[in-house]
């Protein structure tokens, strides 16, 4: 979309006869409690923070937030927050020749110095060419000159940054509160320079945890398959190493809050970053190692701070793995204490399957009793091993039981399809232990019990050690989803799951490389958007978009790579060593487990990579082992070789 010079008085004023016309505008206006607005003429930098979908999710992204706090709190600089709009808005803003503006100011994008866009899952890649596009910014990074901002991206789905290298500056792999303000410093100094735009990539190429993707060429098998990544320029980092702080700073309390339902409305408090139980199909558990945790009393203040300043009456203490806090019944006991008779409803996400689960939720004053959610993410003991999730089945029912007896009504269960090895038995057994749970549901509080299972489907990605795998077809995951649909009904049971096509555009996208992009701008070309809504995906725009790029599809998601592929991410290192991967999926395949590794470290390559920093952060604030020895240069560590003396 070419945009014409507008200003945000113009804007603004377009608004007036805009926003009447769609749903929702309280999407659109800004001017929320907290938001920060500054003058723009005294600002060095200006930051556009983009979340690619509708704002009622977007406000309730954390990692924004985190940003927006941490860049407003600097003088020189300014954050301000974009969404995409919802389709009724964007054709009324390109009928109107309006371009896509930030809520602070109304600053359309392209009068941005950055724009950064956070990008968790993969299925938001479309939408972030049509921001870009609505915001009057070239949307292929090779068209962009000087003048233009400079496109940047984060967030889980940028461990594998090449589909999206065509439309990305740089990518930020890994924790964003530090490098962001290094960023700006490079930015800054280069702004100043009057050089031009190939000397600030070069330049950000120089930061810990910054990829360049236009500093790199991919190379390819005569079959298809990736050989290897190419440095084009000696500024190029090979690998590009995830950034982490080493403590995670102080919970974000000067929270936005929004006028409109979002979906989430509470103040989100992270009390841990990272899982040491190394499911094998969890991308997340992978990528955020090491686990760090925050102090309890810091969590406590936070939700104090929150409470004053945006009047929220709900509070979601996250991680990947609550019951895993160390100091879990200490938090719970003293957020009970502080805030009881507040009427403030307290979640507690990502609880282990266990009977001290049930005392936690038990303990948490106020806690609404609706229901209770546990994912064994697979029915028999022979599964619950291959993905390394391993939990008897008569623990689950014990859990179940306490559940029932302790108020709850509702449980919900979370399964997937799809895991490697799976049979039609495997299916069925979800079926039979989701009865077995009501069973026991109606032995205890009659029919009032209800069990919700809810199944989706198992996508391999990236840096897991499931990533050699194939993803089901369409006719595997329709034969499964039709005997969960036949059997799983009646009184007390309900189903939900995923489309098969939705699936499989997620599998495309995880695993893609270089040539995908061309599918994805031909998808986007054609008029894909809001990929992530079912009734706007439309799996044939995708099929005719791979046609068009003279790819094949199903390379991507139901081949089985053989055990020494090279995979096009690996030049991106999350520190957790391919060795380390690749006998993790050996010992899946033998159905072998491992346990947490805070009981024993089986040397990922975190600790390695990280010595230094974990050698200047003693204690528990790391749930690694203590380092004795000095650091030892990353080509080693991802070679495997010296790997320092661990306390035990
Ligand atoms: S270094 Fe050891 S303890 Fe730390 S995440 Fe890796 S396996 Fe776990």
């Amino acid at each position: 979309m070419r945009v014409p010079v507008i200003s945000p008085s113009e804007i603004q004023s377009r608004l007036e006869h805009i926003l009447p016309l769609v749903r929702k505008p309280g999407r659109y206006t800004g001017g929320e409690l907290n938001q920060v607005v500054k003058d723009w003429a005294k600002i060095k930098t200006r930051v556009a923070l983009v979340f690619p979908d509708i704002y009622d999710l977007g406000m309730s992204n954390l990692g924004l937030a985190i940003l927006y706090d941490l860049i407003n709190h600097r003088e020189d600089i300014l954050a301000e927050r974009v969404y995409s709009p919802w389709l009724d808005m964007e054709a009324s803003l390109r009928s109107s020749g309006t371009p896509l503006y930030s809520l602070e100011s109304k600053h359309p994008l392209v009068d941005f110095d950055i724009i950064g866009f956070s990008l968790p899952y993969e299925t938001l890649y479309t939408n972030t060419l049509n921001v870009l596009d609505l915001g009057g910014v070239p949307v292929l990074s090779a068209e962009r000159n000087t003048g233009h901002p400079l496109v940047i991206a984060g967030g889980h789905a940028a461990y594998n940054p090449e589909p999206m290298h065509a439309f990305i500056d740089a990518f930020v792999i890994g924790e964003g509160e530090e490098v962001i303000q290094e960023i700006i410093g490079v930015y800054q100094t280069w702004k100043s320079s009057g050089k031009d735009r190939k000397d600030l990539l070069r330049s950000l190429a120089g930061i810990w945890g910054v990829y360049i993707p236009s500093l790199y060429e991919a190379q390819y098998h005569p079959d298809g398959t990736f050989s290897h990544m190419e440095k084009l320029d000696e500024a190029a980092q090979l690998p590009v190493v995830k950034r982490i702080v080493a403590r995670l700073p102080p919970p974000v309390t000067h929270l936005i809050v929004p006028y409109i339902d979002t979906v989430h409305n509470r103040i989100p408090i992270e009390i841990m970053r990272g899982c040491t139980r190394g499911c094998r199909f969890c991308h997340a558990g992978m990528i955020t190692r090491p686990v760090r945790e925050r102090p309890v009393q810091e969590v406590v203040e936070a939700i104090e701070q929150a409470l004053e300043k945006t009047g929220f009456e709900e509070v979601g203490l996250l991680s990947l793995s609550s019951s895993d806090y160390t100091n879990i019944l200490e938090l719970v006991n003293a957020v009970s204490q502080r805030f009881k008779g507040k009427h403030l409803s307290i979640s507690l996400p990502s609880l282990r399957i266990e009977s001290f689960s049930v005392d936690l939720m038990d303990a948490l004053v106020d806690t609404r009793r609706g229901g209770f959610t546990l994912a064994p993410e697979a029915a028999t003991e022979r599964m619950r091993e291959i993905i390394n999730k391993p939990v008897s089945t008569a623990q689950l029912l014990e859990t179940a039981r306490a559940i029932f007896s302790r108020g709850w009504s509702t449980i919900k269960l979370y399964f997937m399809i799809g895991h490697p090895s799976e049979t039609l038995e495997d299916v069925q057994a979800i079926i039979d232990l989701c009865k077995a749970v009501l069973a026991e549901g109606r032995k205890l509080i009659g029919n009032r019990a209800q069990v919700n299972a809810g199944v989706s489907t198992f996508v391999p990605k990236p840096h897991t050690p499931f990533q050699w795998v194939p993803c089901d077809t369409v006719d595997q995951i329709r034969a499964k989803q039709g005997l969960l649909k036949r059997q799983l009904r009646g009184a007390g049971l309900k189903l939900t799951w995923n489309n098969p096509e939705d699936t499989l555009l997620e599998a495309w996208l995880s695993r893609g490389d270089r040539r995908m992009a061309e599918v994805i701008y031909q998808a986007w070309k054609h008029g894909a958007k809001f990929d992530a809504w079912n009734e706007q995906f439309s799996y044939e725009l995708w099929i005719q978009a791979f046609q068009i790029a003279g790819l094949d599809p199903t390379f991507y998601t139901h081949r089985e790579r053989p055990i020494d592929e090279t995979f096009p991410w690996e030049h991106i290192s999350t520190s957790v060593r391919k060795k380390f991967l690749t006998e993790d999926y050996l010992w899946s395949l033998r159905g072998k487990t491992r346990v947490d590794c805070r009981e024993r470290c089986f040397a990922c390559g975190i600790l390695p990579t990280f010595a230094d920093m974990r050698r200047a952060n003693p204690g528990e604030v790391w749930q690694c082992p203590e380092v004795k020895n000095k650091r030892i240069p990353v080509h080693e560590i991802l070679s495997g070789e010296n790997l320092p003396v661990l306390q035990s």
